[in-house]
């Protein structure tokens, strides 16, 4: 029955089954479940061919419990106002997850960006900030976008040059938007960020021996089979990542089919073989699938949805063949396929808290955009300097002598590492966070599972924020 709610309705459900375990008043359950505001705008675009098109935008601020508000924004046939409302309200519940002290927002246009020219795409772009500035939509310490589906740093790069053009305070003004490139005040990591922070949550859910074994399955990454779907971003890297942690990546599902090698695919070949020959279709080293949405149920250790939300649904539940689902996109799974994986004993690793490597990345870009210093610029050479004073010590007291292979290792945290450091540091915790709070219930309540638990640590840290404002006694 729940397959028929929208996509808002259905985070809506996910988050008055965690609420149900809070003992909040129904009224600030209810300021925080809310969507704050959102606009709709549309507006005209005089195409190369001297034709006029009209395009739908949206921005939604869902909560403004902390300031400001952040997420991507989302260039989609898809786009309408319950999409950019759902996936506003899921940035909310992520942020306070991993503890990022943003509200949460989203923004899209409805287009088919096949269909548009470069020099469309920038002229539609650099609009559509005009119009988010204009409804004071965006600003450093108002709103501040993000890439997601269909975007990437160079539509950021518009935003930021079109915002700070017209901003007044042009000191702060870069951090008026993230994922930006590294030379136009980007941080070096965003790009991989949220690929990166999907394999260090699954490192860490599977390093739990006594829970892979309730799974039948051996702890480590080492040797997992993979399906990914979605070979953008998220999904490039996550595969990426997911083979240098010695993973198999034996599937991967694009928009016009999938590949299935059972022996594993060589990730970089076949990005390389997209990059060619424009789809992943025709790879050599795999069998075809003509159906993409057959290799959502390839047999496999971990499925990585890392496309675009209902995908896994009650419809296709039953035949999914993973022990481990990995949320790498926003919404894969609707509410009714999560009661069915649950009761199959599929353990689902929630997109609220397994994708949130990007925004996490996002803040500390922000950080370093208001601080005006590059991460670790004040202290690497003093790191530098204490740890080959350290090698040099060893050196005398021992009469070993290091090799320049073993001295390459030793130097201070440059901003990539630090970066990375942060990023791991913050899905571990925050993973373990979620864990406790499942087994508080488990023996209470079968059914907070891992969603659950992180819905109801969300509650949790907003309610919190809530009372910190003397809205809540
Ligand atoms: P992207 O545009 O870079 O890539 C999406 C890929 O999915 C494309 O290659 C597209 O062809 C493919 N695709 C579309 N429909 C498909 C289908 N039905 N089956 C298989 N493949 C399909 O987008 P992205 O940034 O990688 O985002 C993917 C998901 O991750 C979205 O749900 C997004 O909201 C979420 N996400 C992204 C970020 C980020 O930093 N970019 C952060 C958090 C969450």
């Amino acid at each position: 029955m729940t397959e028929k709610l929208s996509f808002f309705q259905k985070v809506n459900t996910d988050f008055d089954k965690a609420a149900q375990f809070t003992d909040y008043p129904p009224g600030l359950l209810e300021q925080i479940k809310i969507c704050n505001s959102s606009c709709h705008f549309t507006f005209p675009l005089k195409r190369d061919d001297g034709t006029i098109a009209t395009l739908h935008g949206w921005r939604a601020e869902h909560s403004h419990h902390k300031l400001p508000t952040k997420g991507g924004i989302r260039y989609s046939t898809l786009v309408d106002e319950d999409e950019i409302m759902a996936l506003a309200a899921l940035m909310t519940y992520k942020c306070a997850i991993v503890d990022v002290p943003f509200g949460g927002a989203k923004g899209g246009i409805q287009l088919d960006r096949s269909q548009y020219s470069e020099s469309e795409l920038e002229r539609i772009t650099r609009r559509y900030t005009y119009e988010l500035i204009q409804k004071n939509y965006i600003g450093p310490g108002v709103d501040v976008p993000a890439p997601d589906f269909g975007t990437s740093e160079t539509e950021m790069a518009w935003i930021f040059d079109t915002y700070i053009t017209m901003a007044p305070d042009k000191l702060n003004a870069i951090a008026c938007v993230t994922g930006k490139p590294i030379e136009q005040n980007g941080i070096l990591g965003r790009k991989e960020a949220t690929g990166r922070g999907v394999v260090y949550g699954l490192e860490e859910a599977c390093s739990i021996a006594e829970d892979m074994k309730s799974l039948g399955l051996t702890p480590g990454l080492q040797g997992k089979t993979v399906v990914v779907q979605g070979f953008g971003n998220v999904g490039y890297h996550a595969a990426k990542f997911l083979m240098e942690s010695e993973a198999c990546v034996i599937g991967i599902i694009e928009i016009d089919g999938a590949i299935h090698n059972p022996k594993g695919l060589d990730v970089e070949k076949v990005a390389a073989h997209r990059a060619e020959t424009g789809s992943i279709c025709s790879y050599p080293d795999a069998e075809h699938l003509e159906n993409p949405n057959a290799g959502l149920e390839l047999a496999c250790d971990i499925l990585v949805p890392a496309a675009l939300e209902n995908q896994i649904t009650a419809e296709n539940a039953p035949r999914i063949q993973t022990t481990l689902i990995a949320e790498a996109a926003n919404g894969p799974t609707t509410p009714a396929a999560d009661r069915i994986l649950q009761e199959r004993g599929i353990m689902v690793i929630p997109d609220t808290y397994l994708n949130a490597g990007g925004v996490t990345v996002s803040y500390f870009e922000w950080l370093r955009n208001l601080s005006h210093v590059q991460l670790g610029r004040l202290g690497k050479r003093f790191e530098d300097s204490t740890q080959h004073a350290l090698l040099h010590a060893v050196e005398k007291a021992t009469g070993y002598q290091f090799s320049d292979d073993e001295r390459q290792l030793i130097h201070g945290a440059d901003e990539e590492d630090l970066v990375n450091s942060g990023l791991q540091d913050t899905m571990i915790r925050a993973y373990h966070e979620l864990r406790e709070t499942r087994m508080q219930h488990k023996n209470k309540n079968d059914t907070v599972n891992c969603r659950t638990a992180a819905f109801i640590n969300a509650i949790h840290r907003i309610a919190q924020s809530y009372m910190q404002l003397g809205i809540f006694p």
